[in-house]
């Protein structure tokens, strides 16, 4: 009885850990990075710069000059606080672990962001997910009588959603702000590339409303650094559940370096919401290809064979995600992060031989 399956909780046991595929030698088109890398003279700045850090020494905790930097960067007003993770994927644990009373429950809407559930089950959470419509909408009726019958804690809303693209209407996400007992937190990961949409003008004027960015998708996933903004309140309390030194000396260095000259960011940006427009001009040259509308920088197609256009992407050298079996909505879908020109290209090319 001195084993894991003795002592672990049933819920976690249950669970698969997030699946992340090898990708050496793969293009790599499955994660939603930017596929950009810093031009060498800045990455030798960085390199000068990081080499000043006092790696001796704890961080600070409360991280003043890297919140002045993203405040700045993202324009946060003053009077919203401010909670910074290792990823956004941190903030998810912190605000559920926070939520999680006994009985308490997680609701999202679904297909969305695999993590949301997984950090319900993590922190002991109930989790009720609330299917989209077909069109990957919110299903607004379904979803307030979820909210009536299960009274959430906590609401999940990605905004642009992942793996749809879509961004979702404003006023069904104020509709579900209105109806939550619990807090609703909008996730904007993906709003470098959703032209400017934003909840941020919501946070402060709904007592229940908190805002999820990161700076993973603008070009730094390899910093590990999301933060989560809203009324004080709400932020002292997750506060708490951060582990003190969740921010390392070296991403906070290296955030701030970088953001402070973010025009360069913002140019790889640009370059890649006018590379979606190409590729999916691409996809939709090819046929049995159904693509789907994205404010993100990632497209979700669907073809006719998803199992077998991913194993023929796969043996052309290119990875993309396969969501088909993850989701009813999403059968046959597959996601392909948008790359540089010469890999959007190179996945064009694949991808009709691949389905055929
Ligand atoms: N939210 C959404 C909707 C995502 O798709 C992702 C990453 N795929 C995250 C949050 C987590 O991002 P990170 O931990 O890198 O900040």
């Amino acid at each position: 009885m001195k084993d894991a399956a003795a002592w672990v909780r049933d819920e976690i046991r249950a669970l698969s850990a997030y699946h992340v595929a090898p990708a050496a030698g793969f293009v790599k088109l499955d994660a939603m990075e930017n596929p950009y890398r810093l031009p060498p003279e800045l990455a030798d700045e960085l390199g000068r710069h990081l080499a000043q850090v006092a790696i001796n020494r704890y961080p600070d905790p409360d991280a003043p000059r890297l919140k002045a930097v993203l405040r700045e960067a993202m324009a946060i007003p003053e009077g919203l606080g401010l909670v910074l993770g290792n990823g956004s994927d941190e903030i998810l644990q912190m605000i559920a672990v926070a939520l999680a009373k006994p009985g308490a429950t997680m609701l999202a809407l679904e297909p969305s962001f695999v993590m949301y559930r997984m950090s319900a089950i993590a922190a002991g959470m109930g989790y009720e997910g609330v299917s989209l419509a077909p069109d990957f909408a919110p299903d607004l009726p379904a979803t307030l009588a979820a909210i009536d019958r299960v009274r959430p804690a906590l609401t999940w809303i990605a905004y642009p959603n992942n793996p749809t693209g879509n961004l979702f209407p404003r006023e069904a996400i104020l509709a579900i702000v209105e109806a939550s007992p619990g807090l609703v937190v909008v996730d904007e990961a993906y709003h470098p590339f959703a032209g400017g949409a934003t909840f941020l003008p919501e946070v402060g004027r709904h007592p229940n409303l908190v805002l999820v960015r990161t700076v993973s998708k603008l070009g730094l996933a390899g910093l590990r650094l999301g933060l989560a903004t809203g009324p004080g309140d709400w932020l002292a309390e997750f506060d708490k559940v951060r582990l003190p030194y969740n921010v390392n000396v070296l991403t906070a260095a290296a955030a701030q370096f970088v953001l402070s000259r973010r025009g360069v960011l913002e140019d790889q940006t640009r370059r890649i919401v006018r590379d979606r427009a190409a590729l999916e001009a691409g996809l939709d040259a090819i046929a049995g290809v159904r693509r789907f509308p994205s404010a993100a920088n990632f497209v979700l197609a669907r073809v006719p064979d998803a199992p077998r256009a991913f194993e023929g992407l796969k043996a052309r050298g290119i990875l993309v995600r396969t969501l088909h079996g993850s989701h009813p909505l999403l059968a046959h879908c597959l996601r392909f992060t948008v790359g540089t020109p010469d890999e959007n290209a190179s996945l064009l090319a694949a991808l009709a031989p691949a389905i055929g």
